[in-house]
């Protein structure tokens, strides 16, 4: 008998039918003998709408009114996942953040997990009884009030349960088979990967894969939780391991480059003639930093009349701020223009084998200029790097890194 946290994303409980295929999934677990706590997402669209009519009430929301509003997704497919094993003889009872509690702190909107008391949810266990656990939601205990942990927090739900069920496993089921080397959706020619390196997920993640939520690799890590991808669309009866997600030394074949992730969810920023002055870097960047503003790529370009063109990127999502900022201290920072961009697209390439070889980006860097894409910033590290273009060749460039570094299916 092993204990099994089985996570279900948004398009895997879309609708009846497909809670009934969760269901199938859960039940072929609970005959081997497992005992089984299940995480459920929204049905897909449910969060979309629930912000989207959060911002049509007020663009200046209450973080707590809008966790109060965007937490009842998960609630509705939590219960009617216990219904329909009801309905196929499974006791099951669901549970919401409150109620197990999975305790965060007060960040309304994107709270961290802090503590999550499994003895309810192990109880039941006793009782052979499946827990269905609302995901993406907790509570703060200080105030009592529901809170959400971003989105596409269910994964961070699932594995954070886990963690303190001592589960043996977490599956994540979503609506394709596995982590690839690049979104699927984007590239045909993607490869499904059987193994990846906590580290190289966690970069694909932050660099927008959105497959996994960054926190859930990040606990999984931490708290060594054995975590599988895999389909929910695969026949219950006969379903696929997926891709693990496992330690560096797990991994048999090795590549250069594992993966490539892409990210539109960046702006350009761009001073032009600022002093080239000691000083000036705090200038720009202190206040950014104090409004809490992340700054990512940053370049500097040097002309020859003793001024210079600083380019950055901020999240989109902070634009408006950051640039009301800048224009703000623009006396105290001394550049001639602001000049910004939306339309750019964050290209990254990952991989642990980046350690122990060189010329990695080089050779993307000319491939890409072979196909006449301009790039705008760079950064790298010790296991990736990043180009900015514009986001028109989004999918050319993708595609021209995805071959590049033999990443295609046979
Ligand atoms: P869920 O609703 O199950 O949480 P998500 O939509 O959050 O599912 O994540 C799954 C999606 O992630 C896939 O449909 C796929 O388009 C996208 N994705 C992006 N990058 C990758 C990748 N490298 N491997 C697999 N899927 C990826
Ligand atoms: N329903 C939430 C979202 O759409 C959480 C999740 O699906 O993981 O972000
Ligand atoms: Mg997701």
């Amino acid at each position: 008998m092993a204990r099994l946290v089985m996570k279900f994303g948004g398009t895997s409980v879309a609708n009846i039918e497909r809670i009934r295929n969760v269901a199938r999934h859960v039940k072929r677990e609970i005959d081997e003998g497992h005992e089984v706590a299940v995480v459920v997402s929204a049905m897909s669209g449910k969060t979309n709408e629930l912000v989207g009519w959060v911002n049509e009430a007020n663009k200046h929301y209450d973080p707590r009114e809008y966790d109060a509003v965007v937490a009842s997704g998960e609630q509705v497919t939590s219960g009617l996942l216990a219904i329909v094993l009801q309905e196929m003889g499974i006791p099951a009872r669901s549970w919401q953040g409150w109620q197990i509690p999975i305790e965060t702190n007060d960040a309304h909107g994107s709270a961290r997990i802090a503590r999550i008391d499994g003895a309810r949810v192990i109880e039941g266990f006793g009782r052979r009884e499946v827990a269905v656990v609302a995901g993406f939601q907790g509570v703060d205990p200080l105030s009592g009030r529901v809170s959400t942990l971003g989105r596409g927090g269910s994964d961070t739900s699932a594995v954070a349960v886990a963690a303190a069920l001592h589960a043996d496993r977490c599956d994540i089921y979503t609506d394709v088979d596995g982590v690839y080397t690049t979104d699927p959706r984007i590239v045909p020619k993607a490869r499904r990967l059987d193994r990846i390196a906590f580290e190289e997920m966690l970069e694909m993640a932050s660099l927008g894969a959105k497959v996994l939520q960054v926190r859930s690799v990040e606990m999984a890590m931490v708290h060594g939780v054995q975590t599988f991808v895999r389909s929910s669309f695969d026949d219950p009866a006969n379903p696929r391991p997926g891709t693990l997600i496992c330690n560096e030394e797990d991994i048999v074949e090795e590549q250069v480059v594992t993966g490539i992730a892409f990210s539109k969810d960046e702006a350009q920023i761009t001073l032009r003639k600022v002093a080239d002055k000691p000083g000036v870097a705090a200038a720009i960047f202190q206040p950014l930093a104090q409004a809490n503003i992340n700054v990512d790529m940053i370049i500097q370009v040097a002309s020859d009349d003793s001024t210079t063109d600083i380019t950055f990127t901020v999240p989109t999502a902070e634009f408006d701020r950051a640039r009301a900022i800048l224009e703000k201290a623009k006396d105290e920072i001394g550049f001639s223009t602001l000049q910004a961009s939306t339309d750019v697209v964050k290209i990254s390439a990952i991989g642990v084998g980046m350690r122990s070889h060189t010329g990695v980006a080089a050779d993307a860097f000319r491939a890409l200029a072979r196909k006449g894409i301009n790039i705008r910033a760079i950064t790298t590290s010790e296991i990736k790097f990043s180009v900015l273009i514009d986001a028109a060749y989004t999918e050319l460039a993708v595609r021209t890194l995805h071959s590049l570094y033999g990443l295609d299916k046979a």
